[in-house]
């Protein structure tokens, strides 16, 4: 009884083994067969480490990102790709990454050798980020099942008992994007074939259980969707395998019944999130049917309360009998990979965690304790008890001071005294900037020195005095770069900090951090997640010292740089005994006291990132306004206790507006920065003169990719930009930070920049 399996492993390596490899191979310092060589010894011991559950994930294991390792399965490439004829991983590089014309070619063309990356986006509520697949009404669908074949030869070589993993077509369909705007409905009838052919390649090799992901069930389906649920499972429905429909992160509300009328032999739900639902997707699926249930969250870092899952569990386990299959809740490529890493983790707090390979014990555990009874698992279960009761009562969780301070939070905290028009007058006789402002989003390059300095300040190598020093002359280059490039607001450069959220977790009480506990953001881009686990407190200033001293070396405007509260929640690992929002007031005091400390000391441009802002949506658009309220509150209280004359910028990345936008303007910023670069200013559309009040600067270049933008496709961009907005309200600026790219690139990039904003102001 309880079939045990794992949705998904982190790919990336406990100590981000794939990360080193995949950056060796792409800056030359490696060869190919070193990166496919990491890549299968990580897949061998990741399924080492699953090895507890009865099946295991095969092809969830990723070179950057399983929607376009999917495209790749499915021959979707992007047209500027096709005639491509070198090695096939080059090609997926370069739809991944993009890649520069030799010579000084336009990012965005596919002549004399660039090709522009494909479009990223967040893949649902997480911080997760996948290649758009890309769409035309002509795309026609090619069968590559060479990566699924391989890693299941490898699996059958190792004796797992595999379970392939795929996206399934809806989902595919529902999540790429029709370049040409047509209907990409049109398009599952090609698709089916392929998948089809895909499944019997795979039956032909004896799977018997297939894995097909299907998360935009959890969301409201657009019309027409449902229907083509029920087209694609009638046509993949051969009898040759089993179909485990993956549904997680949510509820499947409205579509449960779709999801269970569905021909395939097995449906997983989240049981985290979707607890309310397993009795309803029980009643409502045929008797023959599999029922995975995801009992373990996938999604954070907590240790499962075994008995209360148990406790609900046991009559569950008894009803379906062979039927129950459980799992986490969805992929553990959310969580980090292992805690018996984290030696240097304060230990109270590391005896309430559970990483991706603890979440897998708890499952083993709790599918013993059913077929065994509890009593075979008495000590897993009495040390869970006992672990979970010292966070109950620990005096480090609960800071009753802190409690009393969101208590007491008034409307009166969240207003700025002047409405934006007055405001932006007394801005501009202070700061005195020309039109079409440059600025920069607040990183620049982690060299190599910075992040070893970084490191050996962190493991007391080097003391106080010589860590500051080497910081000060680090954001001195930075300060005399821009200056020399011509940039009019500047920054500084943030090289103290290693993530734009751990930094300021660092610093605040009630965040712990671990050493390894990495999770994948996108390609080889790792984020570390603070842990949010008590109430949050700001012992003291936290980065004014840093922007007093960029700011003392230069007469230009110098902005301040923090993240703001609704970020830093929806990019920390946050409490599960607390409502969201009430961690978020919490965040939002104590960077509001950040925000007058930086002001005290004469900083009069202050950017609060939301960089994470529109990710923390519900997935159900009927869950928004709710949460965008208490987000866009938080914002406010954070960064509207300055004066008039104090400028305040906030800047999202890979943001889409449209429907959020009385929100975003309610947040009341004098300027926001925005990622628009990749869409062609299209994002632009949400922000037109009506419902966008204040200042905008659209970012003018992917900063994601190595490619030098020209200064004539950045004035291009700025011109669509100035028929949807005022020129007078328009900034020029990179669409994120610079930390990734290298001097090398930035400079060419930011002085083509500067000299579009030149060529604007002069003709626009
Ligand atoms: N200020 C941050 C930086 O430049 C913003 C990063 C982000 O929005 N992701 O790195
Ligand atoms: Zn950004």
């Amino acid at each position: 009884m309880a079939t045990t399996h794992s949705l998904g492993f982190p790919r990336i390596g406990a100590k981000r083994e794939l990360k080193l490899a995949q950056e060796a191979y792409w800056k030359g310092l490696s060869s190919r067969d070193d990166l496919i060589a990491t890549g299968a010894a990580l897949r061998a011991a990741h399924w080492r480490v699953q090895a507890g559950v009865d099946l295991a994930p095969v092809g969830d294991f990723s070179f950057y990102d399983q929607m376009l390792d999917m495209s790749f399965t499915l021959g979707n490439l992007p047209e500027r790709v096709r005639g491509f004829t070198g090695d096939t991983l080059d090609n997926y590089f370069r739809v991944a990454r993009g890649r520069s014309a030799p010579g000084a070619g336009d990012h965005a063309e596919g002549c004399c050798g660039g090709v522009a990356a494909g479009e990223m986006t967040k893949w649902f509520d997480t911080n997760y980020h996948y290649i758009v697949p890309e769409f035309e009404a002509k795309t026609e669908f090619q069968l590559d099942p060479s990566r699924l074949l391989a890693q299941l030869a490898e699996a059958k070589a190792q004796g797992v008992k595999a379970k392939p993993v795929i996206i399934g077509p809806v989902t595919y369909l529902a999540l790429g994007k029709a370049k040409d705007g047509s209907d990409k409905l049109a398009l599952l009838p090609r698709l089916l074939l392929v998948y089809a052919e895909l499944l019997a390649v795979l039956a032909a090799e004896g799977v018997e259980w297939v894995q097909i992901d299907e998360p935009i069930l959890v969301t409201e389906l657009v019309p027409g969707w449902r229907e083509a649920f029920e087209r694609a499972y009638a046509a993949l429905n051969s009898g040759k395998l089993k179909l485990l429909l993956a549904t997680y992160f949510g509820a499947l509300k409205e579509n449960l019944p779709l999801a269970c009328s569905l021909p395939v032999q097995g449906i997983h739900l989240d049981a985290v999130n979707a607890r309310d639902e397993v009795t309803a997707l029980i009643a409502a699926c045929p008797t023959d049917r599999v029922v995975s249930l995801g009992v373990v969250n996938g999604r954070n870092i907590w240790k499962t309360d075994l008995e209360a899952v148990l406790d609900w569990l046991e009559p569950v386990a008894r009803a379906l009998g062979d039927r129950l299959w459980l799992a986490p809740s969805c992929s553990l490529l959310h969580v980090p990979v292992d805690l018996a890493n984290e030696t240097a983790l304060d230990p109270e707090v590391r005896s309430w965690l559970a990483f991706a390979v603890q979440k897998l014990d708890e499952v083993r555990v709790i599918a013993a304790a059913l077929r065994q009874g509890r009593g075979a698992v008495a000590a897993d279960l009495a040390a869970n008890r006992a672990a979970l009761a010292s966070r109950r009562v620990s005096s480090r969780v609960n800071n009753p001071e802190v409690k009393a301070a969101v208590a007491r939070i008034d409307p009166a905290l969240g207003r700025r005294q002047s409405p934006f028009p007055q405001r932006a007058a007394k801005q501009d006789l202070r700061l005195h900037l020309p039109r079409f402002p440059t600025t920069t989003i607040g990183s620049f390059p982690q060299t190599a020195e910075i992040r070893q300095t970084r490191s050996q300040f962190k493991a007391g190598k080097i003391d106080a005095a010589t860590y500051r020093a080497a910081m000060h002359g680090e954001i001195e280059r930075c300060v005399r770069e821009q200056e020399v490039l011509g940039l009019d607001v500047l920054v500084h450069g943030e090289p103290e900090r290693n993530d734009m959220v751990e930094y300021f977790g660092e610093q605040l009480d009630g965040y712990v951090f671990s050493q390894f506990g990495w999770v994948q953001s996108y390609g080889s881009r790792c984020v570390k997640p603070p842990i949010l686990f008590g109430d949050i407190s700001r012992p003291k200033a936290m980065t004014v010292e840093w922007i007093s001293y960029a700011a003392s070396l230069t007469d230009r405007p110098m902005k301040g740089m923090l993240t703001g509260p609704v970020t830093i929640l929806n990019w920390s690992f946050v409490r599960d005994d607390q409502p969201r929002s009430v961690s978020c007031r919490q965040l939002a005091l104590a960077m509001r006291e950040e925000v007058l400390d930086l002001e005290k000391a004469g900083i009069r441009v202050i950017q609060i990132d939301e960089a994470a802002l529109r990710e923390g949506l519900p997935l159900r658009r009927s869950q928004w306004q709710d949460y965008l309220d208490w987000a866009v509150e938080c914002f406010r209280i954070t960064a509207n206790g300055v004066d008039d004359e104090t400028q305040i910028h906030t800047h999202m990345c890979y943001s889409e507006f449209n429907d959020i936008i009385a929100s975003i303007a309610a947040m009341d910023a004098d300027v926001i920065t925005i990622e628009t670069s990749r869409s062609d200013m299209e994002l632009l559309d949400a922000f037109d003169d009506f419902k966008y009040p204040n200042q905008i600067g659209p970012g003018v270049y992917d900063i994601h990719s190595p490619n030098i933008p020209s200064e004539e496709h950045i004035v291009d961009l700025m011109k669509k930009a100035a028929e949807r907005i005022p020129a007078e309200r328009l900034w020029v600026n990179p669409d994120c930070g610079l930390k990734t790219r290298q001097w090398s690139e930035v400079i060419p990039a930011l002085t083509n920049m500067v000299s579009a904003a030149k060529t604007l102001r002069a003709t626009v």
